[in-house]
This record gives C-alpha cells, structure tokens and sequence, in this order.
C-alpha cells in the first residue's frame, strides 16, 4: 500500500506529490490526465518566478518535475470511490473506474474542477459542434465567424476580449444586470468594436442547423422580450464545478460541492487531505492550488508520523 495517494495530477496534486516524495514517504498519484485545468490554458503570467509560460509547457515542466521524484504515476484513471478506513490510521481504499483498488494511510484529494454547462436545449446536442468551453483551446476554431460568450464574469470576459481578436463578431449575454467581471476588463471590452454586450438576458436555446450551431435564442429579463442572434459558436463561461460528485456523503462538501477543508487541508475524515479547485479555498489559481498542494503534503506527512497503524 501507499502511505500518500493523491487523486489528481493538477498544480494541486503535482505540488503534494513532490513534497511528499522528498520527505521519503511512498507516494502515488492517479488521475485521469496529468496537468489538469492548465492544459486548457493558454498563456500563464501570473506564476512567481515564471514571467510567462504555456499552459502545455507548464504541465509537462510540472510532469517532469514530478517523475524527477520517485512517484507511482498512474493516469488515464480516474477514481470512483473513497472508502474511509475502518480504524485510525488504518487503510483507505481508493476503488476506480476500471474496477481495480489502491489503498493507502493517508490520500489527498486533488480533483480539480471543470465547466459549468448553462442547461439550455442545443448545449449537449451541440457540444465540439460549436458548443465550446475553452476560448483559447478553441478560438481560432472560429477565426472570422460571429460567436456568443456566455456569461459576464472575468472569465467571460477575458474570453470575449480574446476571442475578439480573432472571431468577426462577438455577443456577451449576462444573466444579471451588472457585469461581474472587473472593471479594468469591462472597460477593455467595451473599448472594442466588434462586441455587443447584453446584460439580463437568459440564454433559453441554442439552436443548430445541419448538425452544426446556427444561432442562440435568449430572453431580455427586463421586458420579457424574445429574442435571438445568428452565429456559428457558443462559448459557455459561467464559472466552474468541482470535480466532487463521486465522494458522496464520505468527505464533508460545501452546498457548491467543494471540498470543507481547514487551513491545514484536512477534510473530515482522517487521513483525507483535500487541495485546489476541488475545495473551499478561495481563489482558484495554480499558484493557490500548488500552495494547497504542499500544505495538504505535510500535513499528510505530519498525521503519518503522528498516527500508529492499528
Ligand atoms: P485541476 O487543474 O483541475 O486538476 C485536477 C486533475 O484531477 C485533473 O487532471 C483531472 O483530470 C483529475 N481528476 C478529476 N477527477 C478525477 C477522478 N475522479 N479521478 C482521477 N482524476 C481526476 N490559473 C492561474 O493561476 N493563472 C492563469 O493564467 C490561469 N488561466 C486559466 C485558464 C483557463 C482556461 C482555465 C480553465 C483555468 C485557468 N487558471 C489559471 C486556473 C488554474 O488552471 C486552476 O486553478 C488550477 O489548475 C487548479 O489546480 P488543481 O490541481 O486544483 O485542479
């Protein structure tokens, strides 16, 4: 068995494996693919130390980083149960998708989180078919075509900055009547013109044609006025669920499904260390989830050595 099995291979859990590993303790870590959110991220510039990167190039650097410790890497798996132990400081077992077990004294979980759908009619229909959730993944995708981007908070409208540099013509729908996004951001998009910007307005439909994304219905919630646009793609940026059904009733979660951890990254169960996305910390950025990540590491480390197997 492990003595650390961290569930994720994201800045969270790339940074416990590596401070755990170099405390000497048998590590492991599954996850369905190594990088996580980053992969998806086109430019980071917000990183210490790191002026600019990719977000490509920062997962392989943080794979590497990783595999330069002795880990048991284990991807393309993805977990489906947490089974606390029977006693303290007994085993955990970590069950996954494809049927087979892991156990371990103490597990951290790293899970990330992923993006929100608005659950509208067309959204699964249309999802990869002009349904898209990542701007700069797939933007270009739509280099001279008339988009949406749904949803005025800051990643939306970084979106729509972004995607206004490459699209002919981008439409905001904002659920309320304020922008969320940060007034630096809003006043940026506003100075470009190619984008109309509507608030409180709900996006009902979105409609397609010949298997592809025609256009978007959506309602004005003043006057309760229909109406639509016609454009080729849909961006949904409405914010970001964490990667937590699976746990169930096991761990204690928030009414968003985060993760309740403390200031050390405990959970409620012992021997369950919780990091990153995936949990009650404020602030989703790689630095916060990479910082979650060490602090989850020692204190696995610390209940490891304080612990006796039964
Ligand atoms: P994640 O990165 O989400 O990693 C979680 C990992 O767990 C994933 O690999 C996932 O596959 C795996 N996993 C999930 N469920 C399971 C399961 N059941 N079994 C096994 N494995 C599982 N932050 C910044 O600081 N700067 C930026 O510039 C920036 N830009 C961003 C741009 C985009 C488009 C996005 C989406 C995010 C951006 N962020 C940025 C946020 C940042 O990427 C996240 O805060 C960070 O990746 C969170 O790290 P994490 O390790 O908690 O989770």
């Amino acid at each position: 068995p492990f003595e650390v099995l961290i569930i994720g291979g994201g800045p969270a859990g790339a940074a416990a494996a590596i401070y755990t590993a170099r405390k000497g303790v048998r590590t492991g870590i599954v996850t369905e693919r190594f990088g996580g959110q980053v992969n998806d991220t086109l430019d980071i510039a917000n990183y210490p130390g790191i002026s600019h990167t990719t977000g490509p190039e920062y997962a392989a650097a943080l794979e590497q980083h990783v595999r330069d410790y002795e880990v048991d890497l284990i991807t393309a798996q993805s977990v489906a149960e947490l089974v606390p132990a029977t006693q303290p400081g007994g085993l955990i077992t970590v069950k996954l998708g494809n049927g087979g077990r892991l156990q371990s004294r103490s597990v951290i979980l790293a899970t990330g989180a992923r993006w929100r759908n608005v659950g509208v009619p067309g959204e699964e229909e249309y999802k990869t078919k002009g349904v898209a959730y990542c701007p700069s993944c797939d933007g270009p995708l739509f280099k001279g075509k008339d988009v949406a981007v749904i949803g005025g908070g800051n990643s939306g409208i970084e979106a729509a900055i972004d995607l206004a540099g490459v699209v002919k013509h981008v439409t905001v729908l904002e659920f309320m009547p304020e922008m969320k996004a940060d007034a630096v951001l809003v006043k940026k998009l506003n100075s470009l013109p190619n984008v109309t910007v509507h608030t409180n307005a709900q996006t009902t439909e979105i409609t397609g044609e010949g298997g592809k994304v025609s256009g978007l219905k959506f309602r004005h919630r003043g006057d309760g006025t229909d109406a639509s646009v016609d454009l080729e793609g849909v961006f949904v940026q409405i914010g970001l669920v964490p990667n937590t059904e699976w746990l169930g009733d096991t761990v204690q979660r928030s009414k968003f499904g985060e993760i309740e951890v403390n200031a050390r990254g405990e959970t409620s169960v012992p021997g369950v260390f919780a990091a990153g996305d995936c949990t009650t910390v404020p602030y989703k950025q790689i630095v916060v989830a990479a910082g979650a990540g060490s602090t989850a590491a020692l204190s696995a480390f610390d209940y490891l050595i304080r612990t006796p197997a039964p």
